[in-house]
């Protein structure tokens, strides 16, 4: 298959639905191989296999739950058993919860940091692993997020999280550079997904929202996977240790209400 990423095999996180699923389809149209990643939807996982499949390209689902670490190994196994390589990750997986900090409980500080960051740390860990054993080289690409910078109110969880993983970015893209891996950042802004569900069937409040997008809408999963295609292929071979900003101007404009 002819594209950019011809002869690729991509691990997606949490590819089920929303960023990563969209990442997924995107990939396969620029030609690579697909690992489908999910925790606890298969049938969203399947749609996706089906829609990668749709491009001409090859694609296994995966259970496996990123926060543990026997199971992010497994993950990366089964590209390279099934699939013959593996060449880029995407550390999608991602949850929220919003509470005051003072009502932040012990479960949901583990249950986040565990999914959004150690998650990524040791699906990371396994994935050099392997291609520093083959010698080869390899991207890795962090879904983060604008509150990886910004704020958040009441969602001091997810913020410290998404900062940690700014900082893992910046850290690894020195260690793995002379082993030929490149790893950057996309941090989103407000995109249409399940993740933000609540939102979208808040009126008022997606309308102070958009008043805050100087590009007026929200973001589409397909902005972001355009990116991930981006900071994927050889054109951005130079790039790493970044993030990259895809929020339709949201955080150099925002001001709370
Ligand atoms: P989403 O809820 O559709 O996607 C999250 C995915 O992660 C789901 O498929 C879920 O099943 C999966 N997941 C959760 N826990 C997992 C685990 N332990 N193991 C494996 N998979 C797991 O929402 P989304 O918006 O597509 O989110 C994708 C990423 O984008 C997240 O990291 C999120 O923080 C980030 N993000 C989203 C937005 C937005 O506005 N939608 C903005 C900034 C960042």
């Amino acid at each position: 298959m002819s594209g950019r990423l011809s002869g690729k095999v991509a691990i997606v996180s949490g590819s089920s639905s929303g960023i990563g699923q969209s990442i997924a389809v995107r990939f396969a149209e620029e030609g690579a191989n697909l690992v489908v990643d999910y925790r606890n939807h298969p049938e969203g996982a399947e749609d996706t296999k089906k829609l990668v499949e749709a491009k001409g390209a090859k694609a296994i689902t995966v259970k496996a739950d990123v926060s543990n670490v026997s199971d992010t190994k497994m993950l990366v196994d089964q590209a390279w058993e099934q699939l013959g390589s593996c060449d880029i990750l995407v550390n999608n997986a991602g949850i929220e919860k919003g509470a005051d900090f003072w009502d932040v409980t012990e479960e949901d500080y583990d249950a986040i940091l565990n999914v959004n960051l150690k998650g990524a740390f040791f699906l990371t860990q396994a994935f050099v692993r392997r291609l520093r054993d083959a010698k080869r080289s390899g991207r890795i690409i962090n879904i983060s997020s604008v509150h990886e910078d910004m704020a958040f109110p009441h969602f001091s969880t997810y913020c410290i999280s998404k900062g940690g993983m700014r900082m893992f970015t910046r850290d690894l893209a020195v260690e793995l550079g002379p082993l030929g891996i490149t790893i950057n950042n996309i941090a989103p802004g407000a995109i249409m997904t399940p993740i933000n569900k609540s939102l979208l069937e808040d009126k008022p409040k997606l309308d102070a929202l958009l008043k805050n997008i100087p590009l007026g809408r929200m973001g589409k999963p397909e902005d972001v996977a355009g990116l991930a295609a981006f900071l994927a292929c050889d054109e951005a071979a130079y790039v790493t240790g970044s993030t990259y900003f895809i929020d339709g101007g949201l955080t150099i404009n925002y001001h709370e209400q």
